[in-house]
């Protein structure tokens, strides 16, 4: 197979096309051995291009499918796979059955075929659609440079962490220096994790009212750590099997950063889980507590199972001990300083407390399986009007900043509007979110009057 690729000469037969595919790279693509395996690749694709369609296998199945080269290619590639295990076929049993042509009786079985292997070639970078045709996208021949993960080494320095969340944060003191040392926490047993080291996870629980940072102080912490930060909102998902989404769909954004299996270091912000609470159905279902119960295993798994949304329900297996979850909620009732909200009546009544704990979740409708998975209670506070007026004035992405920013503007807003604006939003009980409504309502008028170019 070297020797061949090295000349690059066309196929004269069908037998030594499929030579090659039989002994083509055997193993999967690691990072290092991409550049080799795309070489591999391109070399099979130019040495098919060169050679005529019709000696080749398949041929009128590729010309009614329209598929690519490399595509016919990979599909044998996948075939013979598949017969070597199903079949357990010598590869001179295979290439007779290629050569002649009977494998493939029908488009029904080169699609189970292929949906067989979806897995395979997942990982392998591969995806298929299937729509009127067989679509295999080669990404790593397309685009081989933004697959390859270069693995570099990096010190993060808790402190230096702390102090620049610090630009963008604001207040919330005790909250951020306990989610900083959760996270820290986490990337200490990743790192030891590599000298084979089985950890258990320091999942965050972070409650506080509405609009005070629980989501921003997840999303800023993973931005300055330079990993992924997925976003999934509770109350959305079914209980598995049900119409909607699945709690294991909180996942799949992360597949694309995944590498042989495994799932990133990433941070997965789970935001109002205080809306599933225990008897939050309406209905007196058990819908709410199934949900709790499926997080619980999302949140306690260190190997997690994907399932594939098409008829063939292909399952994908992948490590995801390095993902941190972090449930956030407002719990508002048992918030001190917000005015009460009936709680339901299959609850006992509500203690308000300055500082909650893992009981007071429990009392509120959570199960207690689910909180005991959770080594650091994050909690934050009530936003004051001297706290939004420096999240307005703050010039890191503040809302004023921002909407300068966004209309090149360096027009003055008068004092006496900026604090109506924030008693304003004071009285709105939506912490700095109230704050971004009303800069957003002071700006409005300007973007009437100013044109705006974008690309189609
Ligand atoms: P929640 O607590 O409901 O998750 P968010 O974190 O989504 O609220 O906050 C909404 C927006 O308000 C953020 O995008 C951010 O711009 C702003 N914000 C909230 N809290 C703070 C804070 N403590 N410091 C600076 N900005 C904040």
């Amino acid at each position: 197979m070297e020797n061949k690729t090295k000349k690059v000469t066309k196929y004269t037969s069908r037998a030594e096309l499929i030579e090659d595919i039989v002994h083509w790279n055997d193993t999967p693509v690691t990072a290092c051995k991409e550049a080799e395996y795309v070489q591999n690749l391109k070399d099979i694709h130019t040495r098919l291009l060169r050679s005529d369609a019709s000696k080749l296998p398949l041929a009128d199945f590729v010309q009614k499918n329209n598929l690519s080269d490399v595509e016919l290619f990979l599909l044998l590639r996948i075939s013979i796979l598949h017969l070597q295990r199903v079949l357990n076929a010598s590869f001179f049993q295979i290439s007779t059955l290629l050569t002649k042509g009977q494998i493939f009786g029908t488009r029904q079985e080169v699609l189970s075929i292929l949906l067989d292997h979806k897995s395979v070639l997942f990982t392998e970078g591969i995806f298929i659609g299937l729509g009127d045709r067989i679509d295999l996208k080669v990404n790593f021949l397309t685009a081989p440079a933004s697959r390859k993960r270069k693995v570099k080494k990096r010190t993060l320095n808790p402190k230096r962490v702390l102090a620049e969340i610090n630009k963008y944060v604001i207040g919330q003191d005790d909250a951020k220096k306990k989610l900083v040392a959760g996270v820290f926490e986490h990337l200490t047993k990743c790192a030891n994790a590599k000298n084979g080291q089985i950890f258990n996870k320091s999942n965050i629980f972070i409650s506080g009212p509405t609009g005070t940072g629980k989501t921003y102080m997840c999303q800023c912490l993973a931005k300055i750590l330079k990993i992924p930060f997925i976003h999934a909102d509770a109350s959305q998902y079914t209980q598995t099997g049900y119409v909607g989404m699945d709690v294991s769909d909180i996942l799949r954004p992360l597949i694309p950063h995944s590498s042989a299996g495994k799932m990133p270091i990433a941070i997965v912000f789970i935001d109002e889980i205080d809306k599933i609470r225990r008897g939050s159905e309406g209905y007196g279902g058990a819908a709410s507590t199934n949900v709790q119960v499926e997080l619980l295993r999302l949140i306690e798994s260190r190997r997690y199972r994907l399932q594939e949304k098409s008829l063939i329900r292909n399952v994908m297996n992948f490590d995801i001990s390095q993902v941190l979850f972090v449930v956030g909620g407002a719990f508002e009732s048992l918030q001190v300083n917000h005015t009460d909200k009936s709680v339901g009546f299959t609850h006992a009544p509500i203690v308000k407390k300055e500082t909650l704990t893992a009981d007071d979740f429990i009392a509120y409708g959570m199960l207690p399986e689910l909180i005991g998975r959770f080594s650091y209670f994050v909690q934050l506070k009530g936003l004051e009007k001297e706290d939004l007026r420096k999240i307005l004035f703050n010039p890191h992405n503040g809302p004023l900043q921002q909407y300068k920013d966004l209309l090149h503007t360096s027009n003055k807003v008068s004092d006496e509007t900026l604090e109506t604006l924030l008693d304003n939003a004071c009285e709105r009980h939506l912490g700095a979110r109230g704050l971004h409504q009303q800069v957003g309502q002071l700006f409005q008028t300007q973007f009437l009057e100013k044109a705006v170019q974008i690309e189609i």
